[in-house]
């Protein structure tokens, strides 16, 4: 079923979301059930995977010289998501990017996902890769998300790349899209993001999904600007417990969010990350509920491999 439907059927109730990363490379699948079982009981309509592109490495050879490695540290994005499906029955979702695919290559991965029953998919730029300062599109590629949204919508419509193709199916993807309310790391103002959100929803996409943040006031300011944009999609906020004390450093540097004065405090006095990943539950509890009784119809997620903290935060909120 499509998120659209998912948040239609549950006539205003809140519903439990989550995303994994698929596992690193030579690990097993078992590692990614261990991960969901313990948050089936909360009845996640759906399950989002995220897609790791290729990593530059470069490793010395005995000639001293440098030579450049192309890696894949997280594959499986795809088989995850076909495991997830038929072992939980529930939707699974799958991160699908511009960076490291050419057109052609989307139009095959799409294709894979919709011969395996996937619905809906959430459509996604992606980040420069790590030896690089600015994202590269490939180039036959797209630059922006927005033109990954419109080839999807056009493959929906049975239009594929090669237009001389007759009597083609139409696939039936449900699109989702990234948003900011603290805007996005290269944008010039909030306006300018909101206003490239407006064109990726103008090209097909039905729902957002948000980045995390730690002040649910950003997230009411941002849908708020949102609607008098004239936005009227869903806008599912992402949520992610901190749990590290290397977290406060890291989440601002990683994914340009403010962490509240209040939290950080919280955190500094801890003794240990034991203490850090209570203070982290309890935090995103609070957002939840908050957003809980705004009537918000999904809470995302962000477990970045790891259930437990999770699972207790659902335990209390839903
Ligand atoms: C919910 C969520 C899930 C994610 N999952 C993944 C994942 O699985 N794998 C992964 O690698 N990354 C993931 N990311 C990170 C994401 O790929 C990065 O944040 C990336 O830098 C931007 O992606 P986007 O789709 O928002 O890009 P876009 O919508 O293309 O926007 C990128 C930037 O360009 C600007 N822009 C857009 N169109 C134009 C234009 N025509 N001209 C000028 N500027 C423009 C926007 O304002 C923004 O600043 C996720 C992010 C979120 C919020």
């Amino acid at each position: 079923m499509k998120v659209t439907e998912h948040i239609a059927q549950a006539n205003g109730n809140t519903q439990f979301s989550f995303e994994i990363l698929p596992p690193l490379k030579g690990q097993h699948i078992k590692s990614i059930f261990d991960n969901i079982d313990p948050l089936m009981e909360f009845k996640p309509p759906f399950i989002d995977v995220t897609y790791h592109r290729e990593e530059y490495i470069y490793k010395e050879q005995e000639n001293g010289l440098l030579k450049r490695q192309i890696v894949k540290k997280r594959p499986g994005t795809v088989g995850i998501c076909a495991a997830i499906q038929n072992r939980y029955k529930v939707d699974a979702i799958p991160h699908i990017l511009c960076g490291g695919f050419t057109k052609e290559d989307t139009e095959n991965f799409l294709i894979d996902l919709d011969f395996l029953g996937i619905q809906n998919v959430m459509a996604l730029r992606g980040d420069a890769v790590k030896t690089e300062t600015y994202f590269t599109p490939e180039k036959e590629g797209h630059e922006y998300a927005n033109g990954l949204v419109k080839q999807i919508n056009a493959l929906n419509d049975g239009v594929y790349l090669d237009e001389e193709l007759q009597n083609t199916s139409k696939t039936n993807f449900c699109i989702g899209v990234a948003a900011y309310p603290e805007k996005h790391m290269e944008s010039p103002s909030l306006d300018s993001d909101i206003h490239f959100l407006k064109k990726k929803i103008k090209s097909g996409a039905e729902y957002v999904v948000t980045q995390m943040f730690f002040d649910n006031q950003k997230y009411f300011e941002f849908v708020e600007k949102c609607r008098k944009e004239g936005i009227t999609i869903p806008i599912i906020p992402g949520l992610k417990p901190i749990a590290t004390k290397r977290q406060l450093n890291l989440l601002p540097h990683r994914f340009h969010v403010d962490l509240p004065e209040a939290l950080i405090l919280e955190v500094i006095k801890c003794k240990d990350n034991s203490e850090v990943k209570q203070v982290g539950i309890e935090w995103c509890i609070q957002q939840s509920k908050e957003l809980q009784k705004a009537g918000i119809p999904v809470l995302h997620y962000y477990s970045m491999g790891k259930s437990d903290n999770i699972q207790t935060i659902a335990s209390q909120v839903f």
